[in-house]
């Protein structure tokens, strides 16, 4: 069996609750997972304690009464998207844990499934438990392979227990998991596009609606969760979902991961309460900004809009207050991004990524990401005309709101932000001036 990855003792600041196990190597094993706690969660949820079963629903109040998020960019309420899967019916019901993590900036859900795979196969089975589910799916990132291997490993303990299968440890409940990778594809994060990948056809996305609560996997009702979001399950069955609803915010309950990265000196996954301040984050937690002095952060993943360092150094991270200053907390991505950054190849560098992976399915997200990748490389280079800084922004919002997955939103919202807060930048490179940055962004490749 492959060694645990070390991991760094958790910062003062930090709340460890699904990173409790991060680097201890007795979570590799369901015998080391029970020595930690593991599987109480689900005790209590099927009464295999000696206490009495929660019903499907109490577990669904429970779960909203934390007020958990989701975890993975949209931010929607888990226990309200559990309690839309329709009550009885004659199809089977499934539990997908989306694991496709790709967004640029992101990189917690990774270290849950190497760290903590048990807590992952305990929050689905009890997610199925709440739905009235009998099969579950994980759908890793095609770059993770190694973590299939993570969890087969894990999942075939499991079942050998009895934690999974056929009534589960004499519960009555029987429940399965089957771990399948993606192909590399970024849109298949997207809960539908991941759908159709399941289902052995071509990650594109699904017209909504019907939403998967209705028609999802194969036609049948469908929850799909993200890696932290079923993985925050146990503790909050256990603990209560106050407990967790006050370690954050009312309607932002818990602690989330946040992926730390760009220019800042402690680049890392923390798990802070929700309503942590982002100075703090960066000054105290990253232990400041390298190279230079804070220009610009991006929030929660490269899909979201952009802030100047002035707006987030007065900003907490919660879904709420990141949302009223105009952007998403998202996949809780932040990149801290130094002075001596050059913004326009920082754009570029955003609409590469987003221009490859655009499935080509609609036309404003095909043609434009590719436009603006042409379009800002020739900038960038200085062949720029005065004319481009506004064609960036119109050729954005014709893509924005007209794209048939969020996508096309995705590769919009943040080349809007940066022209329209770093707009003197654009200028700069006019009149074929050379990149007044060229040699200090190297930190920001560009193909
Ligand atoms: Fe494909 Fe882009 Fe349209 Fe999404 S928005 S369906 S990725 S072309």
């Amino acid at each position: 069996m492959a060694e645990r990855p070390a991991y760094p003792a958790a910062h003062p600041a930090e709340v460890r609750v699904v990173s409790q196990r991060f680097g201890d190597p007795r979570a590799a094993t369901l015998a080391g997972y029970l020595d930690t706690g593991g599987y109480q969660a689900l005790g209590k949820a099927l009464g295999l304690n000696g206490g009495e079963a929660m019903a499907p629903e109490a577990i669904i109040e429970e779960v909203k009464k934390s007020s958990l998020r989701g975890r993975g960019g949209a931010g929607f309420p888990t226990g309200l998207k559990w309690s839309f899967i329709p009550k009885g019916g004659d199809k089977p019901k499934y539990v997908l844990c989306n694991a496709d993590e790709s967004e640029p900036g992101t990189c917690k859900d990774r270290l849950i499934l190497e760290h903590d795979p048990f807590a992952i196969i305990e929050g689905i089975t009890i997610a199925g438990r709440a739905i009235g589910a009998q099969r579950g799916f994980i759908y890793i990132r095609g770059e993770y392979r190694y973590v299939l291997d993570i969890m087969q490993r894990a999942l075939a303990e499991a079942y050998a227990a009895g934690y999974l299968g056929a009534n589960i440890r004499g519960s009555g409940f029987s429940f399965d998991i089957l771990a399948h990778t993606g192909a590399g594809a970024y849109e298949c994060g997207e809960e539908s596009a991941l759908m159709e990948s399941l289902e052995g056809k071509r990650g594109i996305p699904r017209l909504k609606p019907p939403f998967p609560a209705i028609s999802g996997l194969y036609g049948c009702p469908t929850v799909i969760n993200n890696v932290e979001t079923l993985a925050s399950v146990p503790p909050i069955i256990l603990r209560g979902g106050d407990w967790f609803l006050n370690i954050g915010l009312p309607k932002n309950g818990g602690p989330r991961l946040f992926s730390l990265s760009g220019q800042v000196q402690n680049r890392g996954v923390y798990e802070l309460p929700l309503g942590f301040p982002l100075r703090r984050l960066i000054e105290e937690v990253g232990g400041g900004v390298l190279g230079g002095s804070l220009k610009a952060v991006v929030p929660g993943g490269s899909s979201t809009p952009i802030f100047t360092a002035e707006e987030a150094l007065g900003l907490n991270l919660d879904y709420d207050s990141v949302g009223k200053a105009g952007s998403f907390l998202g996949s809780g991505g932040v990149v801290v991004i130094n002075d001596r950054t050059c913004m326009v190849r920082f754009a570029l560098r955003v609409m590469q990524f987003y221009r490859h992976e655009s499935c080509g399915w609609c036309v404003p997200c095909r043609e434009g990401t590719n436009w603006l990748q042409l379009a800002l490389t020739r900038f960038h280079r200085g062949d720029g005309r005065p004319e481009d800084v506004d064609l960036f922004t119109d050729v954005a919002q014709n893509i924005l709101g007209r794209t048939l997955c969020p996508l096309g939103d995705a590769a919009a919202m943040p080349i809007l932000s940066i022209v329209r807060k770093f707009r003197s930048e654009f200028e700069d490179h006019l009149h074929g001036r050379p990149c007044p940055f060229a040699a200090e962004s190297s930190a920001v490749p560009v193909a």
